[in-house]
């Protein structure tokens, strides 16, 4: 068995000793003669390893005492819905800041239940974060929505916006790649298959007095309240994700926490992005100041060659390099689970490539 290097921007590369613990576990957990799989949710069983995961995860962020963690479904994209049908409570308008693909969805999705203010989007054509200076906050927003890190352009935001209405994050490519402080965020979301486990399972982090106002029509399996309830299981949660997850929490916290993984991810990045500033091959098209620790586009200065590129990367066992279908070129997507040795032999590959093909 040889694993490769996969740089895919999601679903994406997980740590392998926790799937070489699945895999042991596999056929019996801990001697109670059947998979997790097979469990029902209800019982004592998978209780402790759903209650384990989400303990493990509020140690790793430090989550406070007044904030709910939920494990749902329906990925992120369920959450630009869940977002608005929840925290609007009886307000009208939600502000949102569009940073690119993933901001886009969101306020599509917000636009269905609420007026979205667009209170500051990237210039066209450029890889940009307006400053928060140049942002038109609305008068009496529910919220402020944005996307902390967009995975398709890789854009991401260094800082934390200072505003007086609780700030809603998209951070499902950035979550766990560093510490953050939980306490200036309303509501923290994310889908799974990043840095968190397989897909299917999406984490909420909300503060509990935005709890208790949804709209009327919001379906209950995304009813925050309801959901913290019932400790997120109002229904059958995805409970091998849940558990795959809590290996991963386990895993983070076993290599030293976020403080470690903040570390190792900003040397990851900084090794790429010097390997591309330092060639006339490669260009990477993000304004310094915002580019992203967990996803990496790089544009070959010949894109007749993207196509000898990923064919000669894939052979070298360095593989879903290819850009966003949306944006073309390559991306390198450097989540927690990806070793150093994987962007060292990534760099090491792309300056062959380019002594052989500049
Ligand atoms: C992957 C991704 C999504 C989409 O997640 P789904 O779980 O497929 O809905 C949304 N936002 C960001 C920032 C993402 O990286």
């Amino acid at each position: 068995m040889a694993r490769v290097f996969n740089f895919s921007a999601g679903p994406a590369v997980l740590p392998e000793p926790v799937l070489q613990r699945a895999a042991e576990e596999m056929l019996e957990w801990h001697g109670s003669g059947m998979s997790v799989m097979e469990m029902s949710h209800r019982g004592k069983q998978f209780v402790e390893i759903a209650s384990r995961a989400e303990q493990t995860l509020r140690d790793l962020l430090q989550v406070p005492d007044n904030y709910r963690v939920l494990f749902l479904q329906g990925g992120a994209s369920g959450m630009f819905a869940a977002a608005p049908l929840n925290l609007l409570r009886g307000g009208r308008v939600a502000d949102y800041v569009n940073t690119g693909a993933w901001s886009k969805k969101a306020i599509a999705e917000a636009k269905k239940y609420c007026d979205v203010n667009v209170a500051a989007a990237s210039p066209e054509g450029r890889l940009t974060i307006p400053p928060q200076a140049e942002w038109k906050l609305s008068e009496q927003p529910a919220y402020l929505h944005y996307t902390p890190n967009e995975t398709i352009s890789g854009v991401e935001f260094h800082w934390v916006p200072q505003v007086d209405v609780p700030l809603v994050v998209d951070m499902s490519s950035t979550i766990l790649s560093r510490p953050i402080n939980v306490a200036d965020y309303g509501m923290i979301y994310a889908g799974a298959q990043k840095n968190i486990g397989p897909a299917g399972i999406t984490v909420v982090i909300v503060r509990d007095d935005l709890l208790g106002d949804a709209m009327p029509q919001t379906p209950a399996v995304w009813d925050f309240k309801a959901q913290a309830d019932a400790d997120s299981m109002l229904n059958t949660p995805p409970t091998y994700a849940w558990y795959i997850a809590g290996l991963v929490f386990e895993w983070i916290r076993e290599h030293g926490g976020l403080t470690a993984m903040g570390e190792r991810n900003r040397r990851k990045a900084d090794t790429l992005y010097q390997a591309i500033d330092q060639s006339d091959f490669y260009r990477n098209p993000v304004d310094p100041d915002c580019r992203s620790w967990m996803n990496v586009p790089f544009i070959l200065a010949d894109s007749e060659l993207d196509k000898t590129f990923l064919a000669e990367a894939t052979e070298a066992g360095l593989q879903t390099l290819a850009g966003h279908r949306s944006v073309g070129g390559m991306r390198a997507s450097l989540y927690n689970a990806m070793p150093q040795e994987g962007v060292d032999a990534l760099v090491s590959f792309m300056q062959d490539f380019a002594r052989r093909h500049g």
